[in-house]
């Protein structure tokens, strides 16, 4: 079975560096059940129930909570505190600058699931929303493999060395789990992270449409997660 090296870090919230990228496939919890080779090479959490455990401060954990509340409002997803289990998302503070990032799916055991100390205020509350969907399983929107279809890719304006960042993928490594391309899915990046030209796009979005947004899960968000998740059969 492939290791998983996964790490996404998003340093401000305009700026997002992809630090590497599994290759381990995502795969729904229907096919982990019925094909013993992909439950081997499984990605998501294969239990409903997600462990993790928060070495934050008191100020913060209470908006860490409003965003689980959010995902399990919206999901079958259920996330309990920590006990004994061995796999669990540990959610810390990492020093000034580290930047906010999370481990794709279950990497088996600890994962870190990263956010930058004393930063986590209100309006972070997308951000843990979107850590949290990175560590259940799916990746950026915008890795999708038809995303040239929705957007394009300014290269010219990428800064040096970050060009990874705008890697797309195969439908086996970001499954869409049925759901069209949303321009308004909370794992969408904004128009001009790792710009040159901070004045200037790197993701060309079609004139009027707004992507990159923190609000809230979008309606298409909430169908992914679920179909990964085969929640109509659960709840
Ligand atoms: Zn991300």
């Amino acid at each position: 079975m492939a290791s998983s090296t996964a790490g996404l870090t998003e340093l401000s919230r305009t700026t997002f560096i992809q630090t590497s990228v599994s290759r381990k496939r995502v795969c729904s919890l229907q096919t982990a059940l019925h094909d013993s080779a992909a439950f081997l090479d499984c990605y998501c959490f294969l239990e409903f129930a997600i462990n993790y455990l928060l070495h934050v401060d008191n100020e913060d954990r209470l908006l860490i909570l409003t965003g689980l509340a959010h995902l399990e409002k919206h999901t079958c997803l259920r996330f309990v505190p920590r006990t004994i289990e061995k796999d669990f998302v540990l959610v810390q503070h990492g020093s000034p600058g580290s930047g906010y990032f999370s481990e794709v799916g279950r990497v088996g055991g600890r994962q870190i699931l990263n956010l930058e100390p004393r930063l986590v205020d209100n309006s972070r509350f997308g951000t843990v929303v979107h850590e949290f969907i990175h560590a259940i399983g799916y990746f950026h929107e915008q890795s999708r493999t038809d995303r040239d279809d929705f957007v394009t890719i300014n290269w010219d304006n990428i800064l040096p060395d970050l060009e990874h960042n705008f890697d797309k993928y195969s439908a086996d490594e970001v499954d869409p789990h049925g759901v069209p391309y949303d321009y308004g899915s909370i794992m969408h990046y904004p128009p001009r992270g790792f710009a040159i030209d901070p004045d200037v796009d790197t993701i060309i979005a079609p004139p009027g449409v707004t992507i990159g947004q923190r609000a809230r899960m979008s309606e298409r968000d909430i169908a992914k997660v679920n179909n990964m998740y085969n929640c109509s059969a659960k709840i």
